[in-house]
């Protein structure tokens, strides 16, 4: 593509600015970034509590997070956060060790096989599901894979056929099931689904297998984590410092033409004349949002084709409380409750996170879902009172809320149109419109699968 083609970018989250950064690398300079709020950072949304800060969106990476990794090479930062721990307690608030065998003498059989099944899982996603793990789902549906290895940080093209890709449709319930692996789900829920990324039931085991992948969670496993002292916004406002065009923060997108090659943007009242557009902002949002977020297709000159695909589109209801506890009932580690990951707890709190661990002066944050595919959502306002219920349960009750956000999280497609090969004909209309698709729904709602599907989207087409 011409060097100086002039690209408009949707949104300044991870997304977005590197897709900005990869264009820069790569010579394309002629570049604009428009972002809706005061602010960039998007879902690494880090505010300060007295004078420290602390995370009420993204909190951590592992060390495969390439794409992150390149962030920080390009800012000269690094990930110099509090190492991460935690601990588990019961639905009642008694501390437990789930994975202690001497704790659990008579579940001792059962974690042998959890054991076993872990193992069995690492073998057959190396062998039966090869190329399982590359970033973004593209040929997956038809059993392809076709995109950049994730082994090492060279991410190599790889490309080939493997039919027994299609399981990756199937719900991961389903998949651990065809599998005989079921037991794995034990250790693969704590960092999915209190991580707000939905139930085993309901999510394609595309979107599990390609966040966790097995040297992901066994990271997860040893704690082998990244976190960032100044919080993950710290990330994402050292890159846009860093920028040749930082983002134009308070950008309000009324209306966006692809007319005659050329794509116009009125944003605040004026109109804008650009080549290309890459959308990393919501593509689609099935209800009102209180946070006045809508998707693309409401302000583009929406085709049938993208309506028709972007409406298949859902996305999870995941709540953030941070709250102020007194020094007498502040929990000296984090927890995850993995009773309350299950869809008849829905609205309970699944995980708390205390972040430092010099000092009492700190928000805890809270973390729940509120929405199953097959029930009704619960409402903000009760989800909320059932978290704060559950602090007192767990002897950790808050004295106040200091923030809060349900934030529009993690958009997915259902096994069935994955199955029917939605990711390959949201693949075949890049570019037909003067438009590109990036962000979450693309690969994985976590920072670096955003960046790396943005690393690649740049590597492929520009
Ligand atoms: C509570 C929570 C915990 C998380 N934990 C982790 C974690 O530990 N590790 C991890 O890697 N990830 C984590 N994530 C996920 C991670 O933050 C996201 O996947 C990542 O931020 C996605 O980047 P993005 O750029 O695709 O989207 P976003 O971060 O959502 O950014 C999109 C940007 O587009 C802007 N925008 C929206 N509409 C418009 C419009 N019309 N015009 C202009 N701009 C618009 C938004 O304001 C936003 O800035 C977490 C997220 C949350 C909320």
């Amino acid at each position: 593509m011409d060097k100086n083609v002039r690209i408009c970018i949707v949104g300044g989250g991870p997304a977005g600015l590197s897709a900005g950064m990869y264009l820069e690398k790569k010579g394309y300079e002629n570049y604009t970034i428009l972002e809706r709020l005061d602010r960039v950072g998007g879902k690494c949304w880090s505010p300060t509590y007295n004078g420290r800060r602390y995370e009420m969106g993204a909190i951590m990476g592992v060390p495969s997070y390439y794409a992150v990794h390149d962030v920080e090479e390009f800012c000269g930062i690094t990930h110099d956060g509090p190492k991460l721990n935690r601990n588990y307690k019961n639905a009642e608030g008694k501390v437990i060790e789930p994975f202690e065998p001497k704790k659990n003498i008579l579940k001792i059989p059962r974690l042998l096989k959890m054991k076993k099944q872990i193992k069995k899982l690492g073998e057959i996603l190396e062998t039966k599901y090869k190329g399982y793990d590359v970033n973004g789902h593209r040929g997956v549906a038809e059993g392809r894979y076709d995109g950049f290895s994730q082994a090492s940080a060279k991410r190599e093209p790889i490309k080939g056929e493997n039919p027994n890709l299609k399981d990756l449709a199937l719900p991961f319930s389903e998949f651990c099931k065809l599998n005989g692996v079921e037991l794995t789900q034990d250790v693969w829920i704590g960092p999915y689904t209190s991580f707000g990324y939905g139930y085993f039931d309901e999510i394609p085991a595309g979107y599990v297998l390609k966040y966790l992948d097995f040297q992901t969670t066994m990271n997860f496993v040893k704690v082998n984590l990244w976190t960032w002292k100044n919080g993950t916004q710290y990330i994402w406002e050292q890159l846009n410092d860093h920028l040749l065009h930082p983002a134009r923060l308070n950008s309000k997108i009324e209306k966006v033409e692809r007319k005659d090659g050329k794509v116009f943007v009125t944003v605040n009242g004026k109109v804008e004349e650009y080549d290309k557009i890459i959308v990393t902002a919501p593509l689609y949002i099935p209800n009102k949002r209180a946070d006045g977020q809508v998707g693309m297709v409401e302000y583009f000159d929406a085709r049938e084709d993208e309506k028709e695909l972007f409406s298949k589109i859902d996305y999870e209801r995941y709540d953030v409380l941070a709250v102020e506890t007194k020094p007498e009932d502040h929990p000296e580690i984090s927890y995850y409750v993995f009773d309350n990951m299950t869809k008849e707890r829905l609205g309970h709190l699944m995980v708390y996170y205390r972040r430092w661990k010099d000092t009492k002066d700190q928000v805890i944050t809270t973390y729940a879902l509120r929405k199953h595919k097959d029930t009704k959502e619960i409402p903000y306002d009760e989800c909320k009172k059932m978290v704060l219920d559950d602090l007192k349960t767990m002897k950790n009750p808050a004295s106040n809320v200091v923030n809060e956000w349900s934030v529009y999280y993690f958009p997915h497609v259902f096994s069935k149109d994955y199955a029917a090969g939605w990711y390959d004909k949201v693949e075949a209309m890049q570019d037909k419109y003067d438009t590109f698709y990036a962000g979450e729904i693309m690969s994985f709602g976590d920072m670096d699968e955003t960046a790396e599907y943005s690393r690649e989207l740049v590597e492929r087409f520009f």
